[in-house]
């Protein structure tokens, strides 16, 4: 028990250098995935994981909670500084169970919700049938339309209108372009809907101003911590003060036990990070460098789904460009290279989700590692090029060799021996 992790378990240590060298060594254009910082890790991997604190601040389950009421209490005062949310609760595990405890505070089973489609962009947790959402309300979806790819406020308005939602979420996980809240919320009061932010993707553009604000429109905010806001893996719901308590039922005892602890912890420290300004020079720097990854595909003859982007992410179309490759084997075939993306349904899909008809991108995580438009110009055309040489390995191997140079240049952390 006494002997270092490295010596006890070297199997476990070894697979997880391995994925840590995969991780420095490969470009990741995950949009929903981001490198949280080494204070944010260092809180997750610590001892507030032995604790069980059930409850709220000052109204546990548990005793010995002194010092875990200073922590959720922190963790909540700086959300809803860096927010400026009326509630929070920081319990949630994940996106997807925050936005149940929205589902469980306000609906009955069979009510019915007004969502995102998934293969517009939408997430699992909006009503996928084979999703809880799905198997319990009744969704409602809405799209965007074909021609520009954007959602039209008028056939919001009237789907509204027809089926009287209890609830219209507005979010998604593969949308480019900005959400005007006080429109939905306009919607939302006509017919007297609850109206719920799921703001998972685009927290941190939201934290840093770059983002219209949801706070004053939206009755629910969710989001999850660990992707543009860039803290661990969690969620937080915020609210208006008339469902804090509705809110903090259907968490716990509503849907969950006992908190992580140790992710709350990591969590404050995320949002005091996402206070700083370094934070929003980060920000910009994700919208700059997204709009410079999508001129450069543009450039390299890549279609974009509504021509371009307003956020961190961007989705290609790739039924007009290479031979109709799906996005299933489009992302091998970067991955091949050395660049990590994922295979993504476009509007209108023809494919099932598992092959799809396109690929997202995004820049969070590039623009953790300090790159900027110059190196952005450099990936568009390393996409280009795999993708057109896609049958030749030797190319592919090229590219990687490069790929693995300029990351060697952006380390993801300052000490890749943290961990060893
Ligand atoms: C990522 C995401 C979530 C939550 O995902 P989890 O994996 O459950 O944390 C919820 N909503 C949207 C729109 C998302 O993109």
């Amino acid at each position: 028990m006494n002997k270092p992790l490295s010596e006890f378990d070297p199997q476990i240590v070894d697979i997880m250098r391995r994925d840590l060298h995969r991780q420095q060594n490969c470009l990741t254009l995950i949009p929903s995935e981001n490198y949280a910082s080494q204070a944010v890790m260092q809180m997750q991997s610590s001892v507030l994981a032995n604790k069980y604190a059930e409850g709220y601040p000052g109204d546990r389950y548990y005793n010995g909670c002194e010092f875990i009421d200073l922590i959720e209490t922190l963790a909540i005062e700086r959300a809803k500084r860096l927010f400026g949310a009326a509630h929070v609760n920081v319990q949630a595990h994940a996106g997807t169970q925050a936005n149940m405890a929205v589902y469980h505070a306000l609906l009955e089973p069979g009510d019915t919700i007004l969502a995102m489609k998934l293969d517009h962009g939408g997430h699992l947790s909006h009503g996928l049938p084979q999703n809880f959402s799905g198997r319990y309300y009744n969704v409602v979806p809405y799209g965007v339309d074909k021609e520009s790819g954007r959602i039209n406020m008028n056939g919001i308005a009237a789907l509204a209108e027809k089926h009287r939602p209890k609830l219209i979420i507005v979010g998604a996980s593969a949308y480019p372009r900005w959400f005007d809240f006080a429109q939905w919320q306009e919607i939302a009061d006509s017919v007297d809907a609850y109206l719920l932010a799921d703001i998972a993707h685009i927290a941190g553009l939201i934290a840093a101003d770059l983002h219209p604000d949801p706070v004053p429109y939206s009755d629910f905010i969710t989001t999850t911590t660990h992707k543009t806001l860039r803290g661990p893996r969690g969620a937080i719901i915020m609210c208006r003060n008339e469902f804090a308590e509705a809110i903090d039922r259907a968490v716990m005892p509503g849907l969950q036990g006992g908190p992580f602890m140790h992710t709350i912890a990591a969590k404050a420290v995320g949002f005091k990070e996402a206070m700083e300004p370094a934070f929003k020079a980060y920000q910009k720097q994700v919208v700059k460098n997204a709009k410079a990854l999508a001129q450069r595909l543009i450039e390299n003859e890549f279609r974009l789904v509504s021509g371009g982007t307003d956020n961190h992410l961007m989705i290609v179309d790739l039924t007009a460009t290479f031979e109709k490759l799906s996005g299933r084997q489009t992302a091998n075939h970067l991955e091949d290279a050395g660049i990590v993306v994922n295979k993504n349904t476009i509007p209108f899909d023809k494919r099932s989700p598992v092959t799809t008809s396109g690929i997202r991108l995004g820049t969070p995580m590039v623009t953790v590692r300090g790159m900027k438009e110059p190196e952005m110009q450099l990936i568009g055309d390393f996409i280009g090029e795999a993708l057109r040489e896609r049958k030749s390995t030797a190319v592919k191997n090229r590219i990687r060799e490069k790929v693995r140079e300029l990351c060697e240049q952006f380390p993801i952390y300052e000490d890749l021996n943290l961990w060893s």
